[in-house]
């Protein structure tokens, strides 16, 4: 079993666990899979597209810029759409292969993998760290201890720096902080995430899978007896008629174990399905000649029967929904308006005025530029009656730009026409007549006008 010492951490529940590094398939798996997010995460921030940051979450203006794309807060139901197809890829992974997702890609393991690098580095392997938490304070330990906990913290810097910088252009952000030019948001948001990463990734680590992450509660319902999660063969391993089974008991595979438990007990909430006890199993069994494989991705179906089915009927229903959502998500965006118009009544005013020859309403015309380019947009209105809108009408309007536009409309007083009418906003570019957008919004006169008119 995995030697605990008592030592005071921030989860007084847990005793300090001291992982061995392990080598094998699955963790250069991890390192290949874990890497590219995270130089992903790093360096999105500084790509930009037509001299704009590729993603940049602007709040103040309300808009998110995705690559090419901007999005307002009306397109939130793309926004549901994605998170919910995310969630059916997850579904999917969890079915046919258990939580790959925490044990490979998930940020808080890819964080404490890094932190744990940093660890090993300064204070040795397993043994050389067991060994230096049990000695006095000493120059070395201080020396050893401050180094890790300084790339520790660096590294939390560059997470919470990263971070921000997906709300706030990253050049700016740099010369702002540096030259305490930021706001005090600013500053707390970076601190805040500065404290989450180190305090995840160095000090609470598996505790986060356990005890803090929802879908570890949960990830269980989604399996079957055909999902590939990692299995000890206990009917290999475990002696058995008199004869010994191929476990030598080295305790290796606890050992590994980021979250601290033993695969030989069975299939566990908390195991991530990181598959390091595989590849340390796999060098023991080397080491006495046994074949590889005690410990294994493989489902209990397969461990039964010996045959693997990955082909279900509720993976099949999934693979289907998500590649129906998958279709509809890429039409709605790539069908999308990239002009969007908002029409209010102007409450500043009377609900209508009357004038010499007819009646008037008035009305603030929102016109949003989605593209990419300017756009030189025409404003008109339709109804079943004639309508004439009276001022300017026809503007130009900047990428990502909102142009206000108040409006005036004008209704004869000879009109046949009810008192409450609705008439439609139309938007149209100039250039492209395919990119337009439709409002309706109603026209009120005053009643003596309409009886005498009726
Ligand atoms: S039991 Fe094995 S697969 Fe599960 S978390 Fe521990 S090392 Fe990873
Ligand atoms: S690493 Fe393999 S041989 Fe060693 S205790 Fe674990 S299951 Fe047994």
């Amino acid at each position: 079993m995995s030697e605990r010492i008592p030592t005071t951490t921030l989860d007084t529940n847990e005793n300090k666990i001291y992982t061995r590094r392990t080598q094998g398939l699955y963790q250069r798996l991890r390192r290949y899979t874990g890497m590219p997010l995270l130089l992903s995460y790093l360096l999105i921030p500084w790509l930009s597209i037509n001299d704009r940051p590729a993603v940049l979450f602007d709040l103040t203006a309300q808009k998110f810029h995705i690559l090419w794309m901007s999005f307002w807060p009306q397109d939130g139901i793309l926004l549901a759409a994605l998170l919910i197809l995310a969630a059916f890829l997850l579904f999917i992974a969890t079915i046919l292969v258990g939580r790959v997702w925490c044990g490979f890609t998930c940020p808080q393991t890819v964080w404490t993998m890094i932190f744990m690098w940093a660890e090993n580095k300064c204070e040795g392997d397993r043994n050389q760290r067991i060994k230096l938490d049990r000695q006095p304070w000493s120059f070395n330990k201080l020396l050893r201890k401050g180094a890790k906990h300084g790339i520790w913290l660096l590294i939390s810097l560059t997470t919470g720096l990263t971070f921000v910088a997906y709300f706030y252009p990253v050049q700016e952000l740099l010369v702002d902080v540096v030259s305490l030019q930021a706001s005090a948001e600013t500053y707390f948001w970076i601190l805040f995430f500065v404290s989450f990463t180190y305090l995840n990734a160095g000090w609470l680590r598996e505790s986060v899978c356990k005890h803090m992450c929802p879908y570890a509660r949960f990830q269980s319902a989604m399996y079957d007896k055909d999902t590939m999660v990692v299995t000890y063969d206990a009917e290999r391993g475990n002696p058995r008629g008199g004869q010994k089974g191929d476990c030598v008991d080295c305790s290796w595979c606890v050992q590994v174990c980021p979250v601290d438990i033993d695969i030989r007990d069975g299939l566990q909430y908390a195991c991530i399905d990181c598959g390091l006890c595989v590849d340390a199993c796999n060098n023991v069994m080397d080491k006495v000649g046994y074949s590889r494989g005690l410990i294994r991705f493989t489902s209990q179906h397969a461990i039964e029967t010996g045959r693997i089915q990955l082909i279900r009927p509720r993976l099949v229903a999934y693979i289907v929904s998500a590649v129906i959502m998958t279709g509809l998500f890429s039409y709605t965006v790539a069908t999308r308006s990239p002009v969007s118009l908002d029409v209010v009544r102007d409450r500043g005013t009377h609900l209508f005025h009357t004038v010499r020859d007819g009646v008037e309403n008035v009305y603030t015309v929102k016109i949003n530029n989605m593209g990419t380019i300017d756009q030189t947009f025409t404003l008109s209105v339709e109804g079943q009656h004639r309508y004439i809108l009276k001022g300017h009408h026809q503007v130009t309007v900047h990428p990502g730009e909102v142009y206000v536009l108040p409006a005036r409309i004008w209704r004869a007083q000879d009109e046949q026409a009810k008192p409450l009418d609705i008439l439609d906003f139309v938007v149209k570019s100039t250039t492209n007549p395919n990119i337009f957008a439709r409002q309706k919004a109603s026209f009120i006169a005053p009643a003596k006008v309409a009886s005498t008119q009726r």
